[in-house]
């Protein structure tokens, strides 16, 4: 049975911090502040396509700023919207991200209290250097506090990381992936920055004292994280900002690509292909993948073909049930 998520964005227009890679409009597409009716009528919305036969309703989310830390009121009038459906049966739980340092004891009992099943954190980096680079505003040591309440009270934890920030290398990123596996989320986000006009980004940009990384760059990290979460058994639920909402015409530079992960995973697929063809003789030869992953390991426009003939390698792929996500399984055409 399918689940249907809802996804609302909130503005958090009060918030106190400066982000060096924050310009919220931009991000969530949005400059109006949600209200409970705006998460009524998304529900609605919902409800009325859903076919019930082969979907229910899945979780209702609340995305974008800083949640918990929006003004008290404010916050528990979206949530007393949105528990209205799940305590009716209609939808199973209520998803919120927000900072680390937006998570108390207190806030914890609120939402348990309205239905709240999953917390995000923006964790972003978890190298005290980086977050203080870019304005962050909280530790190492608040990100880990934050997970241990959120463990406890029973949440599921999700945590987003970002590369590419300022001050930050590949190894921090790879590092910081580390850490994230050692706290044990459900869930992990990947995003790699993105400069938006109007940041503190943007103007170090184009002071010249940061480059941003580009696609590149960023697909070949992101290929070395994401098997990292996977075989720690952590679900990636994004890599990559979403397209259109306000991003498309904001962004100044960095890994902006509306299919990013699908570039990083068919990366995965050409390093592993490499990894095979190390000891093996130019030639023609069958790459045999998974059920599904033909266009993985083809690459977008053929890209991971053409880069393997370049190394001599003339492929062509085939699928197969019994071979694992992300193997690649290499034979001489001819023995076929
Ligand atoms: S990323 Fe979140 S905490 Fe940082 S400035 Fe934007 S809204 Fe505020």
């Amino acid at each position: 049975m399918k689940h249907i998520n809802v996804a609302l964005f909130v503005v958090h227009r009060g918030c106190p911090h400066t982000c060096s890679f924050c310009n919220q409009r931009s991000i969530t597409g949005f400059d109006r502040e949600l209200t409970p009716a705006d998460v009524d009528r998304a529900v609605e919305t919902a409800l009325a396509s859903l076919d019930s036969e082969t979907a229910t309703g899945g979780e209702i989310a609340f995305f974008g700023g800083s949640f918990t830390m929006t003004e008290r009121g404010y916050m528990i009038s979206l949530l007393e919207a949105a528990y209205k459906y799940v305590s009716a049966g209609l939808f199973k739980g209520i998803r919120i991200s927000t900072r680390p340092d937006g998570i108390t004891a207190e806030i914890c009992s609120i939402l348990k209290k309205y239905g709240v099943t999953a917390i995000e954190l923006g964790a972003q980096s978890l190298d005290d250097r980086v977050l203080a680079l870019n304005e962050r505003g909280h530790t190492e040591k608040q990100i880990r506090e934050a997970c241990r309440m959120i463990s406890e009270y029973g949440f599921e934890l999700g945590l987003q990381m970002m590369t590419g920030l300022y001050g930050s290398g590949d190894e921090d990123s790879i590092e910081t992936a580390e850490k994230i596996i050692s706290l044990h989320p459900a869930t992990v986000r990947i995003y790699p920055t993105v400069v938006l006009k109007g940041t503190k980004l943007h103007e170090l940009m184009l002071s010249g004292e940061f480059t941003p990384k580009g696609i590149e760059e960023t697909v070949g990290l992101c290929a070395r994280l994401i098997p990292m979460f996977e075989q720690a058994g952590i679900k990636i639920i994004r890599v990559g900002l979403h397209s259109g909402g306000g991003v498309d015409g904001e962004a100044a530079g960095g890994a902006y690509h509306p299919a990013l992960r699908e570039l990083c995973e068919g990366r995965i697929y050409l390093n592993a292909a490499l990894r095979e063809f190390r000891r093996l003789p130019a030639g023609e030869y069958i790459l045999t993948v998974g059920r599904g992953c033909r266009s993985k390991m083809t690459g977008q426009k053929r890209a991971n073909l053409r880069a393997l003939a370049a190394e001599g390698f003339t492929c062509e792929v085939e699928e197969n049930a019994s071979v694992k996500k992300y193997e690649v399984k290499v034979r001489l055409k001819n023995d076929t």
